[in-house]
């Protein structure tokens, strides 16, 4: 009985071993009595020979038929040779169809990038996009192996919600039983209620958020790591978003080879080894300024400006201290200087800017109430959330990442949604 393996263990089989491979047609060509297969499945894409006369004429026939992505079972002889690509190939000894494809499948080299987005549910068994994903999943898994060894507890949380938390021009409403409620666009002030059991929380879990910015780097649904630590200080929270990054991006590149090799990219985790440069909100206003660029005190950066900051660095960097204006309420006051907050950005190098926003929290009830009411709120849309203050506050911190947002930095995308399975944009809900 031939062993029945993975496309990544042929190539590593003995020489001669007779070998059983499940997978899918990707490209056929035929000379005279000679079948060129590249066969592909969820590990790689090896070559297969199928010869007449080596091989039942039936089988022979049903090969030298067989249409791209039929998926079929493949029997047949391993024979290192250097000429095939990945250095093997399998001589085939039996050859069985097993669900033929019965139109012509329309994915074609050079097709537009519309096209491939329109036909996604079959653009996903490209080589390259199937490496994206394998990346995808080895660095969710490094991060919640991260949070675990760290002492965070994983905790899931509401999708729908009552109030806003990034603010409200950028939520989604849906109608709950014939009332107004709305899709969650960050999961932190369940975090923050969870943190006075738990201590130290983390989730990921996707977010909303109707931004019509058509930039490269907004999703309307993308995955949202988020961590809440009681306790915490902003220096606590850059310390935590520092090894987190280091760390995974580190445990990254020596997991992903495979796939990147796939991708032609490579990861070198020195890009994002600790410690990061910190400069404060008024420094990369002064930056920007000497660039051209015509921003007030107290205005956010955008997609342009961030570009623009962080091909200045080499490595990811903090942009600390923005002011009040520029961040929701929530935002801790410096005492020092009441004008900023205790808020912290980690800005990704090389033009790809935000991949986390971050900072200290208000735990005074007062205080809390009146930045409320500053930022024309109404404190009775967040009683629960205040009551947070009144029994036993305390300082705390937190952080939230875009899972999408570091694989496009870390793979040097061009468009976010080239790292996510289905994208979700203004202009795309469909496939
Ligand atoms: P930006 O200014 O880039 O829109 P933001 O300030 O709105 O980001 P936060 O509210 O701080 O972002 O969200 C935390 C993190 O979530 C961001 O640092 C980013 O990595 C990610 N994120 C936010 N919005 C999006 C989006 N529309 N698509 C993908 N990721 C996002
Ligand atoms: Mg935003």
């Amino acid at each position: 009985m031939a062993r029945r393996l993975h496309v990544a263990d042929a190539f590593e089989a003995p020489e001669d071993e007779e070998v059983e491979l499940f997978g899918w047609i990707r490209n056929k060509r035929v000379h005279g009595g000679l079948v060129f297969l590249e066969l592909r499945d969820s590990t790689g894409t090896i070559q297969v020979t199928v010869k007449r006369g080596l091989i039942e004429e039936g089988s022979f026939v049903e090969a030298s038929e067989v249409t791209r992505e039929s998926s079929v079972i493949v029997t047949g002889i391993v024979k290192k040779d250097p000429r095939a690509p990945g250095g093997a190939e399998i001589r085939c000894t039996s050859f069985k169809v097993i669900g033929k494809s019965i139109a012509e499948f329309p994915i074609k080299p050079g097709a537009s990038v519309k096209f491939l987005l329109d036909n996604r549910h079959l653009h996903l068994r490209s080589p390259k996009v199937t490496a994206i994903m394998k990346i995808r999943a080895l660095l969710t898994g490094l991060l919640h192996e991260w949070f675990r060894k760290n002492g965070f507890t994983e905790i899931h949380c509401p999708t729908f919600i009552t109030a806003a938390v990034e603010g409200g021009a950028t939520l989604f409403k849906v109608d709950y039983f014939g009332k107004n409620v709305y899709l969650t666009q960050s999961v932190q002030f369940y975090q923050e209620a969870a943190i006075f059991g738990l201590e130290k929380v983390y989730t990921i879990q996707p977010s909303f958020r109707a931004e019509l910015s058509r930039t490269r780097r907004h999703l309307t649904e993308f995955w949202h790591v988020e961590a809440e630590m009681a306790n915490a200080t902003l220096e606590d929270m850059m310390a935590v978003v520092e090894r987190l990054v280091g760390d995974t991006v580190k445990a990254l590149a020596e997991s992903a080879g495979p796939y990147l090799k796939i991708l032609g990219k490579n990861i070198n985790a020195s890009i994002a080894e600790p410690p990061y440069p910190r400069i404060k909100y008024a420094e990369a206003l002064e930056i920007l300024r000497s660039k051209g660029f015509n921003i007030e005190w107290g205005q956010d950066f955008g997609a342009d400006e961030e570009r623009e900051l962080s091909k200045e660095f080499d490595k990811p960097f903090f942009v600390t201290h923005y002011p009040k204006e520029a961040k929701a309420f929530y935002h801790m006051p410096d005492p020092s200087d009441p004008r900023v907050t205790l808020s912290a950005d980690l800005l990704a190098p090389g033009g790809y800017g935000e991949i986390v926003g971050g900072g200290q929290r208000i735990h005074d009830y007062e205080l809390l109430v009146q930045r409320i009411r500053e930022a024309g709120l109404n404190p009775s849309d967040y009683e629960w959330y205040l009551d947070l203050r009144k029994y036993g506050s305390v300082p705390h911190s937190g952080f939230g990442l875009g899972l999408e947002r570091m694989l496009w930095w870390l793979l040097g995308m061009v468009h976010i949604r080239s790292v996510t399975l289905f994208p979700r944009t203004p202009t795309r809900v469909y496939p």
